[in-house]
């Protein structure tokens, strides 16, 4: 379907939810519909400041490979612009100081580079480019409250807003995040909820911002540090523009992070390498810390709906809501916003078998990401729900690979190009992989340098 470039009257999509993944949406709508209106009851002022209904912006965010790469074929210079604005070009092997599995990985130099900011900034950067495509229109403040049907409840012709306006469309687009707000409409209507997968883990954030200096001394631009299953516990720095670190303590299955700084740097010296904690001693803590918790991934399977109206379609974390440690939120909304792009250049209209089409090409990349974060979030014994099958070998053999990763640059690309969702997991289980990861990983952790 193109209404854009067929010069007719050209339909209208609504977006609710002016998150990355309605923005992400936004973008491809704009070359398939006339008027395009992305709307969010926050209001979207043109600051990096924090949104109230966008919490996790307050916590770090890592943009991986696949994320990066679609914004910049959608955004053509958006990468420059983010460093322009302070964002630190980052190699997520040469740049990362990653220690899991007892040491730390190797450091190759790779092809995936790309910026490390805050979520605000990529945010507001991200909507001010949305907001100047052609036919675009954003608007703050304005919660969405239902939908208008036609055809008895089996078509979405439009979405009715909290001061009683209402905004015609030929597709609605949910992108209200998790809570997928559009469902609770839909059953108004009559219509029943995805079959949906949940697996508890119980992760919370405590992040503190610091200034960032030249102490420690450091030949990395972020650090992560993993501990032992048994320990449930990992931390994480990452640069901020500003000349600011983001330093984000981690419990999960229930471990709860300390806010107070002595407490928080305890429970980061109590991590297997000093990394971090030497990161917060050394440096100026700015503000004070904040706390997340983030209960359990939930998987909507909307590919698998039995009834739904024409003209309506999910997109993000509406579909998907991922332990956010592994960071692939953002990158996982992108391609989801790919797959509607393909679904709508191979439709005539957006009847049934479009949304078909795009449910099941979206479910394909959600699947991958849904195996990596769950498969790996039950490597801690306290997570509960529906394993996957073959996930206890495979994170055996996972803990063969972050060994194998410490000695040899070939596995850690390999690993770090699946954890930056460029590549799929299978990409570390063809034989010749196999057998380096095992015989590599006999040499156990790499010694820390001095
Ligand atoms: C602690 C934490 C850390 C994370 N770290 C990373 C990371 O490192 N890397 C990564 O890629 N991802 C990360 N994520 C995930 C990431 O934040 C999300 O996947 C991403 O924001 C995409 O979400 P979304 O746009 O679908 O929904 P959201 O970001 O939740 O946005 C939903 C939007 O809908 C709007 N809205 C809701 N209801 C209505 C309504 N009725 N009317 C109008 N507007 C409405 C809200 O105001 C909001 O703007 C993290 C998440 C958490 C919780």
């Amino acid at each position: 379907m193109n209404t854009r470039s067929s010069g007719g009257p050209g339909g209208r999509a609504v977006v609710v939810g002016a998150s990355m993944a309605g923005l992400c949406a936004a973008r491809v709508l704009s070359e398939h519909f006339g008027s395009v209106t992305v709307i969010d009851r926050d209001q979207l002022t043109t600051d990096a400041g924090r949104r109230p209904h966008v919490p996790q912006g307050r916590q770090p965010h890592l943009l991986l490979h696949a994320g990066t790469r679609l914004l910049e074929g959608w955004f053509p210079g958006v990468i420059e612009e983010l460093y322009a604005g302070g964002a630190t070009p980052f190699d997520i092997c040469r740049d990362f100081y990653w220690h899991q599995g007892g040491g730390p990985l190797i450091r190759p130099a790779t092809h995936m580079v790309g910026p490390v900011m805050s979520r605000p900034f990529l945010e507001t950067t991200v909507r001010r480019r949305v907001a100047n495509l052609p036919g675009v229109t954003l608007r703050g403040g304005a919660p969405a409250e239902g939908v208008l049907t036609g055809d008895h409840g089996t078509r979405i012709t439009g979405v009715r807003l909290s001061d009683g306006s209402a905004l015609d469309c030929e597709l609605l687009v949910d992108a209200t995040g998790r809570q997928a707000r559009s469902l609770g409409w839909l059953k108004e209507l009559g219509y029943g909820e995805p079959p949906t997968s949940v697996v508890t883990v119980d992760t919370h954030y405590v992040s503190r911002i610091y200034r960032r200096g030249r102490r420690p001394a450091r030949d990395w631009k972020a650090a992560a540090v993993i501990g032992a299953p048994g320990t449930r516990r990992l931390a994480m720095a990452l640069p901020w523009e500003g000349d600011r670190w983001i330093v984000a303590l981690v419990g999960v299955n229930g471990e709860l992070p300390p806010m107070d700084e002595a407490g928080r740097l305890a429970f980061a010296r109590s991590l297997d390498s000093p990394v971090i904690a030497d990161v917060m001693a050394a440096s100026e803590p700015l503000g004070t810390a904040v706390g997340h918790r983030f209960v359990a991934n939930q998987r909507r399977h909307v590919e698998h709906m039995r009834r739904h109206p024409t003209g309506w379609v999910l997109i993000g974390d509406a579909v998907c809501s991922l332990d956010p440690v592994h960071g692939q939120g953002m990158s996982t909304a992108a391609l989801q916003a790919e797959a509607l792009g393909q679904a709508l250049q191979q439709s005539r209209s957006v009847d049934r078998t479009f949304a078909r089409r795009y449910f099941r090409a979206a479910a394909g990349s959600v699947a991958v990401a849904w195996s990596v974060t769950v498969g790996s979030d039950f490597a801690y014994p306290g997570t509960r729900g529906k394993k996957p099958p073959g996930t206890d070998l495979i994170n055996r053999y996972m803990n063969r690979v972050t060994l194998a990763a410490q000695h040899d640059e070939a596995v850690c690309v390999r690993f770090s190009e699946i954890a930056g969702m460029v590549r799929r997991p299978e990409w570390l289980l063809t034989p010749p992989c196999v057998l380096r990861v095992l015989r590599l990983s006999r040499r156990g952790p790499a010694r820390v340098p001095a």
